[in-house]
């Protein structure tokens, strides 16, 4: 089932997100939906916050549904190991219409459950690695605006109160 995607300002989207504590047929419907949505929009990724369920899971697909195999689903994940350092252009689904530079490191191992409840360990680089910190974040109330500093995020801020104001966010 499609969910709406919440945008920058929802309560839930600023929140820490809690653990999960079963993989419950709830659980999978719940991924499915993730997984559904994510690919219409279409995203790279989505975290459970961002359609208003405060759970730590998020899916990534940087093929966006090309690849079979590029489909992730991560429960309760963690961060194993980081290094390095990237800067690359983000958006994200609920920040529609704005883009910014972001660091993050160039380099992220992730471990987590999968749908079926099996943990597994994720070694990523480039756009994948930058996908997991993107999703980590949300799972942390983060987005990448809050990661910007100074003018920039400011801009984007006022532009987003803006829209807010007239109706259009
Ligand atoms: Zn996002």
């Amino acid at each position: 089932m499609l969910r709406p995607i919440l945008k920058y300002g929802d309560r839930i989207l600023h929140d820490r997100a809690q653990r999960v504590e079963a993989v419950t047929p709830e659980i999978e419907r719940l991924v499915d939906d993730m997984v559904e949505t994510m690919y219409a929009a279409p995203g790279v990724g989505l975290a459970a916050p961002q359609i208003g369920v405060p759970l730590r899971i998020f899916v990534v697909d940087i093929s966006i549904g090309r690849d079979p195999a590029g489909l992730l689903v991560l429960i309760n994940p963690e961060f194993v190991e980081r290094d390095g350092l990237q800067l690359e252009e983000e958006g994200c689904l609920s920040v529609p219409g704005f883009n910014a530079t972001v660091m993050r490191p160039s380099r992220a191992v992730v471990k987590g459950l999968d749908r079926a409840g099996n943990e597994h360990r994720h070694d990523a680089t480039g756009l994948l690695a930058r996908a997991f910190q993107h999703e980590m974040d949300h799972l942390d109330g983060t987005l990448f605006v809050d990661r910007l500093r100074g003018i920039k995020r400011d801009l984007i801020v006022r532009r987003i109160k803006k829209l807010t104001r007239a109706g259009k966010w």
